[in-house]
């Protein structure tokens, strides 16, 4: 438990799949938290966080952002298109384009501001009706929907289904990220991460495996 133990634990992921070790990326997905927690693993040096609402990321990020410098936050809940444009001045990457609706309101946001944050587009490995995500038989065709708009598509991202192997889902999301070229792949929590990096993750979302358990969410 907690940042060193993750850390640690991610470079041993990435040896053993023999990839580099900066070739990950750790999301502290700091959602729910206590501002305490928050702040003793800014104190110990880390700078990417991740949230999945973005009323309660613009409650607490601006503060810690003028005492910390250079901090990267990921939007990894599901965006609201009414919310995109505060999502827009907060986050750096956002995580959940996962629908097309909101790939219109994002492009048309970057026109009128000349900048974007980078985009994972959310795929629904498990075709789970209660959960977000473009099916992953019209995958390719929104990746090339939102590349006719000019988006910055980095990558993908899937939430596998609670009761399946985690690895089948990561495995499949990194297929399909294969066959479209994009490189960015965003998968692995806190009980599945160095399953999601042997299958090629790029970014993970650790939240309770860092900051302990959460009241909710
Ligand atoms: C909460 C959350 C996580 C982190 O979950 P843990 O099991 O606490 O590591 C990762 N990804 C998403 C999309 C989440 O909502």
């Amino acid at each position: 438990m907690g940042l060193q133990d993750i850390t640690s634990r991610i470079e041993k992921a990435c040896q053993a799949a023999e990839r580099p070790v900066d070739s990950v990326s750790l999301i502290a997905v700091s959602k729910v938290q206590p501002n305490e927690r928050v702040e003793a693993v800014l104190k110990e040096g880390h700078r990417i966080f991740g949230e999945n609402r973005v009323q309660e990321a613009a409650g607490k990020w601006p503060a810690f952002r003028e005492v910390f410098p250079a901090i990267e936050l990921h939007l990894i809940g599901p965006l609201q298109s009414n919310k995109a444009r505060q999502a827009f001045e907060l986050f750096q990457s956002i995580h959940s384009v996962d629908r097309p609706k909101l790939a219109k309101t994002l492009a048309r946001l970057a026109q009128e501001e000349g900048h974007c944050p980078n985009l994972f587009i959310q795929v629904n490995t498990g075709e789970e009706d209660q959960k977000a995500g473009i099916a992953p038989s019209e995958t390719d065709a929104f990746v090339a929907d939102c590349r006719s708009m000019d988006l910055p598509i980095e990558g993908l991202m899937c939430i596998p289904p609670i009761d399946e192997e985690p690895s089948l889902h990561f495995a499949l999301l990194a297929k399909i990220a294969e066959r479209n070229g994009l490189k960015g792949l965003s998968m692995g929590m806190s009980s599945d991460f160095e399953s999601a990096i042997a299958l090629g993750a790029t970014h993970v979302r650790v939240g309770s495996a860092i900051f302990g358990a959460r009241a909710y969410g």
